[in-house]
């Protein structure tokens, strides 16, 4: 949909029927687990065959763009071909705290709002498909976190929303006897924190997807950052991290699918072998298991 500075093809990636739930992963080119659990659920939607066995998984559309910086992906790093930030390069809060001007660091903006390509062409995915929720996936840290990550923004319209799916990824995590994950905002978490003081205790980043989607698509977005380690070991992946990942994709779906229940129907599922293959060859090949 889509091609990044290099000219490399930014893939999206439709699955099922129904409402859907929007993922995008990848906007850190060296946080590999997003991508690659991304296509390991996109194999186990098939068959429906997840250790989270909710059935609200396998009753909606999957939205998915597993690599949004695919030339960082490439080159394992967290900026895109111009030493831009793709998630410090979206319009919500853009240039607030948490980035900086220009080209050339790790937390860079850009020159302006989506000036660069593949926060332009995912934005024009996000602002014309149908969806009913979204969620961007990191790794570096662990937690479940949504909207403001930019404090000057305010609290979300979406925050009793945000607060009901996050503590029902709990339930379902316990239900399995899944790690859930800890979640919140910065708003909430860290109230009686001075403002200049905010940056000590969590990361201010504005200029972000997830704000983006909440403030000016006007759609509930969570970001989900996977893993403490940026890339863990793969085995350490798909045991411990992809049953806390479907914990969370079950409370989403089961959102969404109560937005429009009477459309949805069982997946059928149809990918192009060739995209997965595409992704998948690259992934996880230099990490040590
Ligand atoms: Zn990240």
């Amino acid at each position: 949909m889509g091609r990044s500075v290099r000219g490399r093809p930014i893939y999206a990636v439709y699955a099922g029927s129904g409402p859907a739930v929007f993922i995008t992963a990848g906007q850190h080119g060296n946080e590999h687990p997003g991508p690659e659990l991304m296509l390991h659920f996109l194999r186990d939607l098939k068959t429906c065959n997840f250790v989270v066995k909710e059935s609200a998984l396998c009753k909606v559309r999957y939205v998915v763009v597993p690599v949004v910086n695919p030339d960082g992906f490439d080159s394992w790093e967290r900026t895109n071909a111009n030493h831009v930030d793709p998630n410090r390069n979206w319009p919500a809060g853009w240039g607030g705290p948490g980035s900086m001007p220009g080209s050339c660091c790790a937390i860079c903006r850009g020159g302006s709002p989506l000036d660069q390509p593949e926060t332009k062409a995912v934005y024009g995915l996000l602002s014309s498909e149908r969806y009913a929720i979204h969620i961007d996936l990191h790794s570096g840290t662990e937690v479940l976190a949504w909207p403001p990550g930019c404090a000057q923004l305010g609290v979300s319209r979406f925050t009793e929303l945000y607060r009901r799916l996050a503590q029902r990824h709990v339930e379902i995590a316990s239900k399995y006897g899944i790690t859930p994950y800890d979640y919140g905002n910065i708003i909430e978490k860290y109230a009686d924190v001075p403002p200049e003081f905010l940056a000590m205790k969590i990361y201010e980043a504005c200029g972000a997807i997830d704000d983006t989607v909440d403030y000016k698509l006007n759609k509930p977005s969570f970001v989900l950052e996977i893993s403490s380690p940026y890339n863990p070991t793969y085995s350490t992946l798909t045991s411990y991290y992809y049953p806390r990942l479907q914990a969370v994709l079950a409370s989403l779906a089961e959102y969404a699918y109560s937005t429009q229940p009477s459309v949805a129907t069982p997946v059928i599922l149809t990918i192009l072998a060739s995209t997965v293959s595409a992704f998948s060859s690259a992934l996880y090949t230099s990490l040590k298991a």
